[in-house]
């Protein structure tokens, strides 16, 4: 690589790169040269520039009197001062050179321009008239000086400085001492380089990070409050800040919560400003704001009478003041208000800072309520569930029990720390299989709503615990499935009352069952000794029925009576138990048609009693023919058989439309029945009178609530003694769809 020729104007810019506040190993590293090489070229140029400060021929009337003109006659040295000079000129930072006693030699046109400062004017005089309103920053440069005098070569340091337009800067300040003619110390150059963009950058994400981290931790907005506001004023110097909240109620606005630096007279200030409530307007400062949406700077609080507060804020020593609305979206819910102790000129930066606080607080404003309405609807939502079960869960997105409430424990006696954060089918049940969980989980991945799911859990105290739950997805806002909620029930005590119920059902279907076959096994085998006992007599009567006498043919009367009586008794148990086991299918059926069929049956019955028998329509039902029309013969005989002496049966059949069903009447005119039997009567061979009064066997009305509870009905009597009795029975109504 070809060595690179340096001339002098290279190595000017090289040394100005420097002079701009580069670091010289960047700079070294850069250019390939070496640090003593660099440091070589810097002396010999701030030595040449220098000199030409200080010589005589600058006093002239020449225009250029302050970045001085090129020696006459261009040798190699006087090149390399005019391309200096000329750098330096347009170089677009502040440079300025000062002599060993502090005063001005002279300045670039960026220095004019910077300090608003004619520097021809400015030369011989000290940096305590450049910031002769702000000593405090004369006196931090007149330090840094100090030190270069005492111990020559660099420096660098930060400083904030107010400029022409009376705005403050961040500024990086970099000085070089010179040497005289006579090799020591004449004076320095400086250069100052502006970082305000970097430092507010670094400061607004320092401040937004302080804010971001203060709303995460608190719990409530007024919490955070009085370290946002501090987060704010400290980073920038402010001296106090508040929040003000819109009161919808008082439809007025209030100041909430307020952060100031250590002083008594802006404590009471506040302490004023926390006491009224006031109305948005087009005035003041947190009034306008509110009143408009649009922040408000005010340079002078004294000055601006429709500042209510404006007296005690300039009383307490504050001299501006700004505020900003904290928005969510086009909704203003408070404001920010800020006060500084100097005067202070309308800053885009500071209130584009302030309004992305007002934002980032307007954000958590929004969430806290948000998640306080949730909570509230979380909690009556639980407070509901607690009345209609036992316990309360939660699921995340992945199934995983996230939240059981204390009830659980409490009711079954299981400790829920092995389930939570576990899906349900990580644990056995043991009513369940493989394929009933993979049905469950299904289910859950469908996002489908479940209702009573069962499972039998092994519990430390008891065989097992029964448990019910019910399930419901939720889904946030933008629709996304975040897991399930719902609530649970202990049902063991019903799932071992059920079992209890099924062993009794069990073995009551097993004993009737028992007893269907007995009755129908004694009734048929009953007949045959019977018969035996029947025709054995019959052959007595006629073999020997000459030699006997009178009372033997008495006594074989009663056998042969007897025997009828036994064979009648024995053949309606046996009808009776058949209703059971002979029924048939139930079809639907004209109850009118079977009713004239029974009356056919009964024309005898009727003729003898002189009988009047009406009846209304009647439906169609669903029933087993044959069994409809005994139960309509039984009640229709018994009120023809069961009539007055002195009055002929008046009977009427009708039925009516019970909504599920039809309520049946047989209705007569007949003895009547007195109430304490209107349970007996239904009984097997429960019979109210002698044979002698009223023959029969006491079995009908057991056939006929045999035969309606066989469809699902209902049989019972109405009945005013001596005045006559109505038989009721329902019968469901045809199923749509039943044919
Ligand atoms: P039975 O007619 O063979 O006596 P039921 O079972 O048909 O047997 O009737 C039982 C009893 O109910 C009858 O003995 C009678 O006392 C009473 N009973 C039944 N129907 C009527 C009625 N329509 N009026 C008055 N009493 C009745």
């Amino acid at each position: 690589m070809p060595v690179r020729q340096w001339d002098p104007a290279s190595k000017a810019k090289v040394v100005l790169e420097g002079l701009q506040g580069k670091p010289e190993t960047a700079i070294c590293k850069r250019h390939r040269i070496k640090p003593a090489e660099y440091r070589r070229w810097r002396k010999q140029f701030l030595a040449q520039i220098a000199r030409s400060y200080q010589s005589p021929s600058r006093q002239s009337t020449d225009t250029s009197a302050v970045v001085p003109g090129p020696p006459r006659g261009e040798d190699e040295s006087s090149k390399a001062l005019r391309v200096a000079h000329e750098m330096i000129e347009v170089l677009p930072i502040p440079v300025y050179f000062k002599a060993r006693d502090g005063k001005h030699l002279g300045a670039n046109k960026a220095w004019e321009a910077y300090f608003g400062v004619e520097r021809e004017s400015f030369i011989g005089k000290t940096v305590q008239e450049l910031f002769s309103h702000t000593p405090e920053v004369a006196a931090k440069h007149q330090a840094a000086d100090e030190d270069l005098w005492r111990s020559p070569g660099t420096r660098s340091y930060e400083l904030q400085v107010p400029v022409h337009d009376g705005s403050i800067r961040h500024t990086l300040n970099y000085k070089a001492t010179f040497a005289g003619a006579d090799g020591k110390v004449a004076g320095l150059i400086g250069t100052i380089i502006d970082i305000t963009e970097r430092k507010r950058a670094e400061q607004r994400q320092a401040i937004e990070h302080r804010v971001t981290r203060l709303l995460s931790e608190c719990e409530t907005v007024a919490a955070a409050m009085p370290g946002v506001l501090a987060a704010f004023c400290e980073s920038l110097g402010w001296a106090c800040g508040t929040r003000w909240s819109m009161d919808s109620k008082a439809a007025g606005f209030r100041c909430e919560e307020a952060w100031s630096i250590d002083d008594s007279e802006i404590a009471a200030f506040l302490a004023a400003s926390r006491e009224s409530t006031y109305q948005p307007g087009q005035a003041g400062l947190v009034r306008r704001v509110l009143g408009t949406g649009q922040p408000v700077w005010i340079v002078d609080i004294a000055a601006e009478e429709s500042f209510l507060r404006g007296k005690q804020a300039a009383k307490a020593g504050l001299r501006s003041a700004f505020a900003l609305p904290i928005r969510l979206g086009e909704q203003v819910l408070g404001a920010l208000e800020f006060f500084h102790r100097d005067e202070r000129l309308p800053d885009e930066w500071l209130l584009n800072t302030g309004v992305a606080i007002g934002s980032q607080v307007g954000h958590f404003m929004a969430r806290k309520q948000a998640e306080g309405e949730l909570r509230r609807s979380e909690a009556r939502f639980r407070s509901l569930t607690a009345l209609s079960s036992d316990w309360y869960w939660e699921q995340d997105e992945q199934f995983r029990l996230t939240f059981m409430s204390s009830r659980f424990v409490e009711r079954t006696g299981i400790d829920p720390a092995p389930y939570l954060g576990r899906k349900r089918w990580d644990r056995p049940a043991l009513n369940l299989t493989e394929s009933d969980w993979e049905r469950h989980r299904a289910q859950l991945e469908r996002h489908e709503p479940f209702f009573d799911f069962e499972m039998e859990r092994a519990s430390p105290d008891a065989d097992s615990v029964w448990l019910s739950v019910s399930g419901e997805p939720v889904f946030d806002e933008d629709l996304r499935f975040r897991g399930y909620r719902g609530v649970g029930t202990d049902i063991t005590e019903r799932k071992r009352a059920q079992g209890v119920l099924r062993a009794a059902y069990d073995e009551l279907a097993r004993s009737n069952a028992e007893l269907q076959q007995f009755a129908y096994v004694a009734s048929h085998d009953l007949q045959e000794p019977l018969r035996m006992i029947g025709s054995y007599t019959q052959l007595l009567e006629r073999r020997y029925g000459d030699k006997l006498d009178r009372d033997a043919h008495e006594f074989m009367d009663f056998i042969v009576d007897g025997a009828t009586r036994m064979k009648q008794l024995i053949e309606d148990l046996l009808a009776y138990s058949r209703v059971g086991t002979r029924g048939k299918e139930l079809r639907p059926v004209q109850a009118q048609a079977i009713l004239e069929r029974v009356l056919i049956n009964l024309r005898g019955a009727v003729e003898q009693s002189g009988a009047a028998i009406t009846y209304g329509p009647l439906p169609e039902v669903s029933a087993d023919d044959t069994q409809l029309a005994q139960l309509l013969q039984n009640l229709i005989a018994n009120a023809i058989k069961f009539r007055k002496k002195d009055e002929a049966p008046r009977i009427h059949v009708g039925a009516e439309d019970a909504g599920d069903e039809w309520r049946f009447a047989v209705a007569d005119n007949g003895i009547g029945i007195e109430p304490q039997y209107f349970d007996r009567i239904f009984m097997v061979f429960q019979r109210l009178h002698t044979q002698d009064e009223y023959p029969g066997t006491g079995i009908g009305l057991a056939i006929c609530r045999k035969v309606v509870e066989r469809h699902r009905g209902r049989i019972w009597v109405e009945s005013a003694y001596g005045k006559g009795s109505t038989f009721r029975f329902t019968l469901p109504k045809i199923q749509k769809g039943e044919t």
